[in-house]
């Protein structure tokens, strides 16, 4: 009888779990319907956020790029990628019509202490690597000390520009929260930072990642029209008729054109399949209330809404036995790269999400039918994310007029860059097909993705080339 009752304890408990997966796979749907909706009100924001400053949530923040690289750009140019756990230096050589004809790189990591200090904290840090990094290559090169350079700097947060090369940060994003930077130039800030190093270094353009990587698409491909990234954090860019942007006063420009900077991560929709675990990972977030998109698609979350998930179903459905994994309680430990690896463990036991569970998250001994569920739980948690930034790009498209065949046989190419479209590779094909069904086959095959792996550093090097002195 005790262990019947045992048993009957244990099928309930199993049944609580699945009730609980099946309630946060509903609350995740996104059938093509609703995708649609969350499409147009992209659209909608999108005018909002163009018609006057703060009309929107989605900021539409003018970049001052009013023509992007045609090729021709030639010389040498230095690139600084800041923008999430990494940043890197790049020097590229330009040879006109020859493009690329050399490149150099060093990518350092940021200390996590620096992204929650002082500005003249990580400014100094930055430019000592960056010194470090002239220093070397005056060796290689014997090239003159002292020697100006022009820079591009890739600034991966929002900032309100104020011309091509200045502007000051209206917030951070992707857990960095440095205060006494908020409202500052940052391009002020790494020139005095570099003034203090002896660096001999200027800002000739300030632009964001997603700018970059339009720009680092478009030096090698006409049909670039936008720039997405999906990393740790998301965002899209691209590029706007000039008249059509009713809060620009200024001049009009030569080319008619405008590339803005949609600060897409901020975008949210009462369409949006918002859960209660999002909404607690938000309130408990650096930036609660903000970011609402971001913390449904980008690859800083996804693995912490997965967590949430299985933290709860431990809690109260015993679903890793009856003790609740002390690990599971730890916020950011499941990576969404730890997440995809498991997501993606094609072995029949499922090998990969044993090991990760056990490394990870320190359980044991689970059994297959567990490991299933959260596999299914990592495609729940992907999926939704990759629709909806299908979505996002379909509300795009559609403010350009573009998501409809295009005269001439002509194509939208899409640069796309960031950890999360490179390596989750069920996530990128999900996108991807999901935007192909918004669109229809016959416009679907005017649209190209191209990964621009990179693709910020360079186009910041070949905005900084078009800008220079
Ligand atoms: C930032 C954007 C950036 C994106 C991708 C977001 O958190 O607000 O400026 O482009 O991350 O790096
Ligand atoms: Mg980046």
């Amino acid at each position: 009888a005790v262990v019947v009752r045992q048993r009957m304890k244990s099928c309930g408990k199993w049944a609580r779990a699945m009730a609980l997966v099946k309630e946060f796979e509903e609350k995740c749907a996104t059938p093509e319907a609703k995708l649609k909706q969350v499409a147009d009100a992209m659209t909608v924001e999108m005018h909002a956020g163009l018609a006057s400053e703060g009309g929107s949530k989605l900021k539409m923040l003018i970049t001052f790029v009013d023509h992007l690289p045609t090729g021709d750009e030639d010389g040498v140019f230095y690139a600084l990628d800041l923008g999430g756990t990494n940043f890197r230096v790049l020097q590229l050589q330009l040879g006109g019509r020859g493009g690329v004809v050399n490149q150099k790189f060093t990518e350092v990591s940021i200390p996590p202490a620096l992204m929650r200090g002082t500005s003249d904290e990580l400014f100094d840090y930055i430019a000592e690597k960056l010194a470090n990094f002239a220093a070397e290559e005056e060796q290689m090169f014997h090239q003159p000390p002292g020697k100006q350079r022009e820079l591009g700097f890739t600034f991966s947060f929002p900032v309100m520009q104020t011309s091509i090369n200045s502007g000051t940060l209206i917030r951070w994003t992707k857990g960095f929260a440095i205060h006494d930077a908020v409202g500052q130039d940052v391009v002020a800030e790494l020139t005095k930072a570099l003034k203090r190093r002896g660096v001999e270094m200027r800002v000739a353009a300030l632009v964001n990642d997603t700018i970059g990587t339009l720009a680092g698409g478009r030096y090698t491909n006409k049909d670039v029209y936008l720039g997405v990234i999906l990393g740790t954090g998301t965002n899209a860019a691209y590029v706007e008729r000039a008249q059509a942007i009713p809060k620009w006063h200024g001049s009009l420009p030569k080319s008619g054109e405008m590339v803005i900077n949609m600060e897409w991560g901020n975008f949210r929709s009462s369409h949006l399949p918002i859960t209660e675990y999002d909404h607690a990972l938000d309130v408990g977030s650096v930036n609660p209330g903000e970011q609402i998109f971001e913390k449904l698609t980008s690859g800083m979350y996804l693995g912490e809404v997965l967590r949430r998930v299985l933290l709860r179903m431990a809690a109260e459905a015993s679903f890793f036995g009856v003790e609740v994994p002390p690990k599971l309680k730890v916020p950011f430990v499941l990576s969404t790269p730890d997440m995809s690896a498991m997501h993606q463990d094609t072995s029949s036991d499922l090998r990969e999400v044993d090991n990760k569970l056990k490394t990870v998250l320190e359980i044991s001994n689970t059994s297959l039918k567990t490991r299933r569920v959260v596999v299914e739980l990592c495609n729940i948690v992907a999926t939704r994310g990759a629709r909806l930034a299908a979505a996002g790009i379909l509300g795009i498209l559609k403010k350009m007029g573009r998501d409809t065949p295009q005269e001439g046989d002509g194509k939208t190419a899409i640069a796309v860059d960031g950890g999360l479209y490179e390596h989750y590779t069920e996530y990128r094909k999900c996108l991807e097909n999901t935007l192909g069904q918004l669109l229809g086959d016959k416009t679907a095959s005017s649209i190209v993705f191209e990964h621009s792996r990179d693709g910020s550093g360079i186009g910041a090097a070949l905005l900084a080339a078009s800008n220079s002195l």
